[in-house]
This record gives structure tokens, C-alpha cells and sequence, in this order.
């Protein structure tokens, strides 16, 4: 089971993007805290990267069970830095 949690930086808030709200003829998620909303652009971009990262979490584990190999999951996480505060050395 994955999701993707959605980190709102206007308001701080987070909220959960489940599966089977990750169709792209689905409209663009709003933020359930302040109403702000992806673009259509963003929102198909999200659906087709995470539905890859599944596919790709859901063949680690069908080649674990069919074929025994190592088992792996691969969790994606981010942390956003304003580009200003990036330390770039001379
Ligand atoms: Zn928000």
C-alpha cells in the first residue's frame, strides 16, 4: 500500500493522495487546509510519476514472491530549501 503525502507550503498543512484518487482524469487536488490547487499540468505530471514509482515498488515485491530475490521498497521523501539559502561554495 503507498500514498503520497502533500506538504502545502502556503498554509504548512499536509494531506494524503491515495491510489484511487490518483486518476488523471481526475481534477487537480485542492489543499483540504487553505483551497489552494495544483495546476492541471502539475496534477498529470504527479499521476504519471507516482504510478511509476508503484509499478516499480509492486515489481520489487512480485520478483521477491515469485522468483525470491532480495526485497526491496524505495520510499521517496523531499525537503524543500528556498534556493537563496543553498550553500554554494566559491
Ligand atoms: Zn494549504
Amino acid at each position: 500500500m503507498d500514498y503520497l503525502k502533500i506538504h502545502c507550503h502556503r498554509c504548512k498543512g499536509k494531506f494524503e493522495l491515495y491510489n484511487h484518487s490518483m486518476q488523471n482524469e481526475d481534477k487537480p487536488p485542492r489543499c483540504p487546509h487553505c483551497q489552494a490547487q495544483m495546476t492541471q499540468k502539475q496534477w498529470d505530471d504527479l499521476v504519471n510519476a507516482y504510478l511509476t514509482f508503484h509499478d516499480v515498488n509492486k515489481n520489487f515485491i512480485g520478483s521477491h514472491e515469485d522468483r525470491g530475490t532480495a526485497l526491496f521498497q524505495a520510499e521517496l521523501k523531499v525537503h524543500y530549501v528556498p534556493r537563496e539559502n543553498i550553500y554554494m561554495e566559491e
